[in-house]
C-alpha cells in the first residue's frame, strides 16, 4: 500500500525564532520519489520530520491519502525513516536488527524467510550474522534500509542516508536505492544537499531556500527552466554564468544585451524569450548561460543559432572526461564553456597561455533569463 502526502501551507516555528520552515505546499503522488534539496539548515529535516509526526506542526494541514494527518501520532502513520547515522540496536546482530519491526508485529512470526529475501534484496546475506560494528558504513545502511523495508511501510523518509560514506560507494548505493524504492513501489521523500544525488534519485525535485520552496519539478524542468537565479545557481555542475546584462532593443529591430565592455547580439528569429527580453527595454537583467551552451572557436567559425562573445582565457581546469575553460568576458563575469564537449575548435595547448590569449565565445542562444 502506497499513500499520497500533502503538505498544505505547513509552517514551523521553534520557540520565538523565524519560521524555520514557511507555508510549504507540496503534493506526493503515491509511489512517487521526490527529494527536498537545499543548503544546509534551510529546513528539509523539518519538513520530514512533521511529516513521520516527530515534530508538531505549527500551521497548515498534512494530509496522508488525503486524510488529515497533523495530529496522528509517529506510531500510526505506516512511515518509516531513514538517518544518515544508520541508528542500528549496537548489542543486535544485523539479522535481529532487520527482524525487529517483525518481531514488534508478530512475536510468534517465522522472521527467518523475510529477512533472508530483504538481505538477498541488498545483497548483505553474509553479514547478518555479525554485528553492526563489524560491518564497513555502507555495509551498516544497508542493514539500517533492510530494517525501514521489513516494517513495510506505505512511505519511506530518508535524511541524507548517504552523506557518511565514501564518493563511491555512494554512487553505487544510490543507484540501489533508485531500483529498491522503484520495485517496491513505496513513496519516497528523499533529503539532501546533493544536487547530483537529486537530479538522479529524484522523479520531482523540490528546491528550499530559508525555509521557503523554491521550485518543484522534474530534474530536467529545474535544469532547464529554473525558476529564479537561485535554483538556477543551485543545480549543475559547474555552476550557471550568471552574467549583468541591459536590454537593448530599439522599436526598429535587432536585440542585444549591453554586458558592459560588450554587447551580445540576439539572433533571430524572436522567440519568446525575445518577447519577454523587449518588455524590459533598457532594465538590467541577469543572463543564466550554462557551460554546455557555449563552446571555444572562431567568429568565422559559427554555427547557425550561435553568437560570439569575446574574452581571455584565464585557466583551463582538466578533469578527464571534459576540460573547463575560465574566460574573462569583462566586468567580473566569467563563463565556463566546456572545452571538450561539444570539440573544442582551437588546441588546447594554446588556451593553457594563461592571460595571454584573446579566445572568442560562441554562444548558442537557448538559454532562459531571468529579471
Ligand atoms: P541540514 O541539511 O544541515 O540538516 P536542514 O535543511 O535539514 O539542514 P533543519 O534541520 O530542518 O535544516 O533546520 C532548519 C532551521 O531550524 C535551522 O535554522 C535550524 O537551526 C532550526 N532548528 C532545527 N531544529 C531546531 C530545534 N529543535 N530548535 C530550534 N531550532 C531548530
Amino acid at each position: 500500500m502506497t499513500r499520497s502526502i500533502t503538505l498544505q501551507s505547513v509552517s514551523k516555528r521553534y520557540g520565538r525564532a523565524a519560521r524555520a520552515v514557511d507555508r510549504f505546499t507540496l503534493d506526493v503522488k503515491p509511489g512517487e520519489f521526490v527529494v527536498l534539496l537545499g543548503p544546509s539548515g534551510c529546513g528539509k529535516t523539518t519538513v520530514l520530520r512533521m511529516i513521520a509526526g516527530l515534530e508538531t506542526i505549527t500551521d497548515g494541514e498534512l494530509l496522508l491519502d488525503g486524510e488529515p494527518a497533523n495530529h496522528l501520532s509517529p506510531g500510526d502513520r505506516s512511515i518509516a525513516m531513514v538517518f544518515q547515522n544508520f541508528a542500528l540496536y549496537p548489542n543486535m546482530t544485523n539479522r535481529e536488527n532487520i527482524g525487529f519491526p517483525l518481531r514488534v508485529g508478530d512475536p510468534r512470526g517465522d522472521r527467518r524467510p523475510h529477512v533472508d529475501a530483504t538481505a538477498r534484496m541488498l545483497g548483505i546475506e553474509d553479514v547478518l550474522d555479525r554485528y553492526p560494528y563489524q560491518l564497513s558504513g555502507g555495509e551498516r545502511q544497508r542493514v539500517a534500509m533492510g530494517r525501514a523495508i521489513s516494517r513495510q511501510p506505505s512511505v519511506f523518509l530518508m535524511d541524507e542516508p548517504l552523506s557518511n560514506l565514501e564518493a563511491k560507494l555512494r554512487n553505487r548505493l544510490r543507484a540501489e536505492i533508485a531500483q529498491l524504492t522503484k520495485e517496491l513501489g513505496v513513496t519516497t521523500i528523499y533529503v539532501t544537499q546533493d544536487q547530483a544525488e537529486a537530479m538522479s534519485l529524484g522523479h520531482r525535485v523540490a528546491v528550499m531556500r530559508g525555509g521557503v520552496l523554491q521550485q518543484v519539478g522534474t530534474p530536467r524542468d529545474i535544469y532547464a527552466v529554473p525558476e529564479n537565479v537561485f535554483v538556477a545557481a543551485f543545480i549543475g555542475t559547474p555552476r550557471i554564468n550568471l552574467l549583468q546584462a541591459v536590454v537593448h532593443a530599439p522599436l526598429d529591430g535587432g536585440m542585444s544585451l549591453d554586458l558592459g565592455r560588450q554587447r551580445l547580439n540576439l539572433p533571430e528569429p524572436l522567440s519568446v524569450d525575445h518577447q519577454l527580453l523587449r518588455i524590459q527595454q533598457g532594465r538590467q537583467i541577469i543572463v543564466g548561460l550554462r557551460s554546455e551552451a557555449t563552446r571555444v572557436g572562431l567568429p568565422s567559425q559559427a554555427r547557425p543559432g550561435e553568437v560570439p562573445l569575446t574574452g581571455t582565457v584565464e585557466y583551463t581546469e582538466y578533469q578527464g572526461h571534459e576540460a573547463l575553460v575560465y574566460v574573462n568576458i569583462g566586468s567580473r563575469s566569467a563563463i565556463v564553456p566546456n572545452l571538450e564537449s561539444p570539440r573544442p575548435t582551437i588546441s588546447p595547448r594554446r588556451l593553457r597561455n594563461r592571460g595571454k590569449d584573446n579566445g572568442t565565445m560562441l554562444t548558442r542562444w537557448k538559454e532562459r533569463m531571468n529579471t
